[in-house]
């Protein structure tokens, strides 16, 4: 397995309710390492840009108002497998369909607050992780 990083964030329903902690350890327990780490308050348009991929879609809007609705940790993770165990780790996207013990499952309020993003594949990875990180702030 090869050694690899995606990117994470933690949303706002999640730092609101003071739960970065809970799931940070949830996400070292799993074996992934925070590489970069930064605490921002997205404006609706860094949200309608990271999004973009879903700006068809009937829950677009109701997406950028949460996600600009307060602080977000937006971090690097690295470890082998990293991008499917951090998927693995944070559960399906409707929390009522996510498995025990994941993130999801345990934190998320609704399929829209559901807590916790993480990359899907390597190229969203590279994609999503220069969005917000500039390589000088990735210590691995
Ligand atoms: P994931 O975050 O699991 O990769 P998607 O890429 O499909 O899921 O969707 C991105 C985000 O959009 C979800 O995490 C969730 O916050 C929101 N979302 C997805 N589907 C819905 C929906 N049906 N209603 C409201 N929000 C949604």
């Amino acid at each position: 397995m090869a050694v690899e990083r995606t990117f994470s964030m933690i949303k706002p329903d999640a730092t609101r309710r003071n739960l970065t902690g809970a799931i940070i350890k949830t996400l070292e327990e799993a074996g992934l390492t925070v590489v970069a780490s930064k605490r921002v308050w997205m404006s609706r348009r860094e949200a309608e840009g990271f999004y973009a991929v879903h700006k068809e879609r009937p829950f677009f809007g109701e997406l950028v108002d949460s996600m600009s609705s307060g602080p977000t940790v937006v971090q690097v993770l690295q470890g082998e497998n990293a991008i499917a165990k951090n998927r693995e780790v944070m559960g399906a996207t409707n929390p009522t369909e996510a498995a025990e013990g994941t993130i999801r499952k345990q934190f998320a309020l609704s399929i829209g607050e559901n807590s916790v993003h993480g990359s899907d594949a390597p190229e969203t990875a590279a994609q999503e992780i220069s969005y917000w990180f500039s390589e000088t702030e990735i210590v691995g």
